[in-house]
């Protein structure tokens, strides 16, 4: 089996799905090359959502707007009072991946990874994926690494950023379903009512909202008495309460999504240190579970429904491009001839410490497709969380609305030069 592409984008997240889909669409024979038997990444595998709203003025929106439009036919959508249209459901939006990508005539080959290449000076001619005991050797004009980690990247031997500043814990995100919402909502409204983070939405006979709380200073939590005396009680560890934040979820009445507890200790140099982390992280979920069953109104007969199969990293590799974007870009503003997205999303970086994360507001800044473009390959994208941003300015550019930018802007310059 020989297989020739036009464009073979490997990793099936936001920002590989955002690029198959426009790839394909435009006529280009496309293939996705995903590890698990699933599309959707860090949306699926860790149960991230909804999307983080971004401002009105972004570029190379068409995958998200048709995606809207696919879930809400899916029941996995719903529009929140913000306007915020990226509300999905984490479990049915699989299915809705699947067919919008089939139904533009991309194909898509899952539990692959790359194994091996060829090159020639810097071209990548080929790459060798495994499926099974099977090696695929896939010819392609273009290639994207879109894998969340680099995983192609590092295989091509492409150099990376090492500004790395901090480590930003992961987290490992749950369900929790056979909440009573009207009785959530009207306690979170009578505790919270100057709205301080807590939003409530009512959709037809639908509820749906949204609270948080940090064991961080800098802000007057309405759920803090709550924290802390199921803390003095012994119900929580103290760093059980180092994050906590709910969305309800369309399509799933009754059910709230968690995204919490994060992941303390995670240590990408320490192996086992970092599995012992993990299942620390679940035994979390299980007293965040008992906290909120006994001491907020609405669980009582609540039970958890879904642990994400995959643990959210926020923090990756970064792979050099050819324009190194940093955070002066950002916060200067920067224009550029050839931008790939248009964003205002703050600067979010998380912190295991108390006191540690910052959420810096900014104005709308560009992104520009060179810092797309592999320094090392001339035909080699590089998109979505591992693009060729420096440690802050990724911490603004991850979320997911500028992932599938990303994705969409380089189908688009692929195709030009197809
Ligand atoms: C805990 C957490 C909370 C977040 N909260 C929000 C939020 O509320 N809203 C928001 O908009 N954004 C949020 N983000 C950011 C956003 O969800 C992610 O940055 C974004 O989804 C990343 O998309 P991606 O396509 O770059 O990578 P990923 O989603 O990581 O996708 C990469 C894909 O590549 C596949 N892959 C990996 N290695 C290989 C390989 N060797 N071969 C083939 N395939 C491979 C993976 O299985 C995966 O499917 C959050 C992120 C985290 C981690």
């Amino acid at each position: 089996m020989n297989l020739k592409y036009d464009v073979v984008i490997v990793g099936g997240g936001v920002a590989g799905i955002s690029c198959a889909y426009n790839c394909a669409k435009k006529k280009l024979r496309t293939l996705l090359v995903e590890k698990e038997n699933y599309l959707g990444g860090d949306v699926t595998g860790a149960l991230v959502v909804p999307v983080m709203k971004n401002n009105n003025s972004n570029i190379n929106c068409d995958f998200y707007n048709v995606l809207v439009n696919y879930a809400k036919k899916f029941d996995s959508q719903i529009t929140y009072s913000d306007g915020n249209t990226g509300w999905f459901n984490p479990i049915l939006i699989k299915n809705v991946f699947d067919q919008m990508l089939k139904n533009v005539g991309a194909d898509i080959l899952f539990e692959s990874v790359p194994v091996n290449f060829k090159k020639n000076e810097n071209f990548i001619e080929k790459v060798n994926f495994s499926f099974e005991a099977l090696s695929l050797p896939i010819v392609s004009k273009y290639f994207v690494d879109a894998t969340g980690n680099a995983e192609l990247s590092k295989l091509l031997n492409c150099e990376f950023w090492s500004d790395t500043q901090m480590t930003q814990p992961p987290s490992l995100r749950f369900i929790v379903s056979g909440v009573d919402l009207e009785s959530l909502a009207n306690f979170l409204e009578e505790i919270d009512s100057d709205k301080n983070v807590t939003t409530t939405y009512r959709i037809d006979s639908q509820i749906h909202l949204s609270t948080a709380y940090t064991w961080d200073t800098n802000k007057k939590w309405a759920l803090a008495p709550y924290f802390e005396k199921a803390v003095k009680e012994g119900v929580l560890k103290d760093t059980d309460r180092a994050y906590f934040q709910i969305f309800t979820i369309a399509g799933m009445a009754n059910s709230v999504a968690f995204n919490c507890p994060r992941i303390q200790n995670y240590d990408k140099n320490n192996p086992i240190e970092s599995s012992n982390a993990i299942i620390e992280a679940r035994a979390s979920i299980y007293r965040i579970y008992n906290f909120v069953k006994n001491y907020i109104p609405g669980f009582e007969n609540s039970y958890i429904s879904n642990i994400a199969p995959k643990i959210g990293k926020r923090e990756t590799k970064r792979v050099k491009c050819k324009y190194d974007y940093t955070i002066n870009d950002l916060l200067e503003q920067k224009q550029f001839d050839n931008p790939a997205l248009v964003s205002d999303y703050p600067v979010d970086i998380h912190s295991d410490k108390k006191d540690g994360s910052t959420l810096h507001k900014v104005c709308s800044y560009m992104l520009p497709i060179e810092s797309l473009k592999s320094k090392d390959y001339e035909n080699l994208y590089i998109i979505g969380k591992i693009a060729g941003t420096d440690f802050k300015s990724q911490a603004a550019l991850r979320v997911q609305s500028s992932c599938m930018s990303m994705g969409e802007a380089v189908a688009k310059d692929i195709f030009q030069n197809c």
